[in-house]
């Protein structure tokens, strides 16, 4: 039987390394997934910049999970690049095709002069691309982790969830669920500037996934082609931090309202009419009032006119979509005071805006005193909604 030493070296002979400097180069030109296969307790004293901490006893399943292609770049290191040259051997009989270990592991590392980040902190390239927003002492780093690891789910990717979606991704908000059944259309692209000539007749959600993924490689997309439904509104909004209503007709509204809710969830909402636009933080955990205590029914969509007859300038919803972003942040962060009990509203044409108060209605029929709806059912399928009148803050 071969000496652990002469078995490390031949299967050193059938593997490919690579070398300190040589990574650095080729992390600079594309993306390497680069792994640290080293126990956890090794971690500590820092990682490589980037690297995934994934250890060695679970490498294959954690690796699986992740779903690189079988011809994606990994590179695998450990302390002094030995144990990384018998995980390349594994990952090599799984089928990936483009697998190295770090020649000399961290050590190796160490002496070509190449420093170690701690894990769980913000990799140099966060550090630079966040940078104004660390700067901010009610951000800093503390606040820019938890972005990353927060989950938000935008449903509606037209004019109002368009400048939503691309400030949250900016900002390094880490997961973004997008809901959305409809397809671009040319006629969307006046207001809705996520999406592009080129890629009308696309799914929105596949899109904005697309410019999403452009602008920031932090943030995980979850595309979500399809409607709000009754039977699986509870659930989606089960599964985020925040939801942003960014939706067009007040069906949908009602519903995601009372699923949020239901799972205790709190609901950024914004809506334009013609010039006029309006924006709320609906979140009954927290005593603050529901859709329907300020709008308690949906009357007939004749007496508002269609929602798709009465027209809207562009940029309306960009002024509501980048508030309602905003509120979004400022609850993440944990930071300022949500709009809580308080309407927004902005006038484009006059260009004033106004704080009304909005209180929870006792006799709201989904969180007043007695309620009557104990749970999300289909939506009446209507566009119009009488208001209650508010008083100004
Ligand atoms: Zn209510």
């Amino acid at each position: 039987m071969p000496s652990f030493a002469e078995h490390l070296q031949a299967v050193r002979a059938t593997i490919r390394e690579i070398g300190p400097r040589a990574l650095v180069a080729q992390l600079a030109q594309a993306p390497i997934t680069l792994i640290d296969v080293r126990e956890p307790h090794e971690w500590a004293s820092g990682i490589i910049d980037g690297a995934l901490c994934l250890g060695r006893g679970h490498l294959e399943s954690r690796l699986a999970e992740l779903q690189p292609a079988a011809d994606a770049p990994i590179v695998l290191y450990c302390a002094a690049g030995g144990r990384s040259v018998l995980a390349v051997k594994s990952l090599i009989a799984m089928g990936y095709t483009d697998v190295a270990s770090l020649a000399g592991g961290v050590q190796g590392w160490q002496a070509a002069g190449l420093g170690l980040v701690q894990p769980g902190g913000l990799s140099h390239a966060q550090k630079v691309r966040y940078g104004r927003q660390l700067l901010l002492p009610e951000v800093g780093e503390a606040g820019q982790l938890r972005l990353l690891k927060s989950r938000v789910l935008l449903v509606g990717l037209g004019g109002l969830g368009s400048p939503v979606a691309l400030y949250l991704a900016a900002a390094g908000v880490g997961t973004l669920g997008l809901c959305d059944g409809d397809v671009v259309d040319r006629s969307n692209l006046q207001r809705q500037i996520i999406h592009t000539t080129a890629r009308t007749g696309q799914p929105k959600v596949e899109s904005a996934r697309q410019a999403l993924q452009a602008l920031n490689s932090d943030v995980q997309i979850e595309a979500l082609a399809q409607h709000l439904t009754a039977a699986n509104a509870r659930s989606l909004v089960a599964g985020y931090d925040v939801v942003v209503d960014a939706c067009d007709n007040f069906a949908t509204r009602y519903l995601l309202n009372d699923a949020c809710h239901f799972e205790k969830k709190p609901n950024i909402h914004g809506s334009i009419h013609r010039f006029t636009g309006s924006c709320t933080v609906l979140w009954t955990m927290r005593g603050g009032p529901c859709y329907r205590c300020l709008y308690p029914q949906a009357p007939a969509a004749e007496a508002f006119g269609s929602c798709s007859d009465n027209g809207v300038l562009g940029v309306l919803p960009g002024l509501v979509g980048v508030q309602q972003a905003t509120e979004v942040l400022k609850i993440l962060l944990e930071i300022g005071e949500p709009l809580l009990g308080r309407l927004s509203m902005v006038d484009a044409l006059s260009g004033a805006s106004r704080l009304l108060r909005v209180r929870r209605d006792p006799n709201c029929a989904l969180c007043g005193n007695k309620p009557v709806l104990h749970d999300v059912q289909e939506p009446l399928d209507s566009c119009a909604v009488v208001n209650k009148s508010f008083g100004e803050v």
